[in-house]
């Protein structure tokens, strides 16, 4: 059985960039449902009692069904992880990861919000690190995550529309913009 997990911020810590209504919604009902709906599509299965990296790995490329629902439990979980109260910024060797592979912060920063605000449709925007140790920001499609790839997942952002259209309507790029101020650069570097 897979739980939702606590949101690790108080829920109104990041109005008005994001209103604690979105987060009873992208949280409270989006996310509990895949959770939900998870753990009923593994039951009876040779998944059941799995953990979420075996249910992820096995579904791949064979069960979208399962897959889809266990890659948005691991996306919305990394992603709140993700999110910070308080406004930081990248340091040591993270920092240096992203001069050296980017050219510079402001740099990233432009490609990742490109890449979220060009994506067409529901999806992820993510700065994963490649195989090869390069940091990398691509987009994902619908439920598709890097988790459990060759790629090692660092940073992501929902553009999925319910993750902004209660406080940003149709305006993702304002979300993208407040994301910056939102992002926890600590729990970034532990990964
Ligand atoms: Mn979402």
């Amino acid at each position: 059985m897979f739980d939702l997990p606590e949101l690790p911020f108080a829920k109104d810590s990041l109005a008005p960039w994001t209103s604690a209504e979105t987060f009873d919604f992208h949280h409270g009902k989006h996310h509990a449902g895949y959770v939900n709906k998870l753990n009923a599509a593994v039951l009876g299965s040779d998944l059941e009692d799995r953990s979420l990296e075996e249910v992820i790995r096995g579904s791949r490329d064979k069960t979208p069904k399962v897959f889809n629902l266990a890659a948005q439990h691991f996306n919305h979980s990394f992603f709140w992880s993700c999110l910070s109260s308080e406004a930081q910024s990248p340091e040591g060797e993270l920092a240096t990861a992203i001069d050296r592979d980017f050219g510079s912060f402001d740099e990233f920063k432009n490609q990742f919000t490109d890449i979220a605000v060009a994506h067409f449709g529901s999806g992820w925007a993510w700065l994963v690190r490649g195989a090869d140790g390069t940091l990398i920001v691509k987009g994902y499609h619908d439920a598709d995550t890097p988790a459990f790839t060759d790629e090692t997942p660092l940073l992501t952002l929902d553009v999925w529309e319910h993750a902004y259209y209660i406080d940003h309507r149709n305006d993702r790029g304002a979300f993208i913009a407040g994301f910056w101020e939102h992002v926890n650069w600590k729990f970034v570097a532990t990964q």
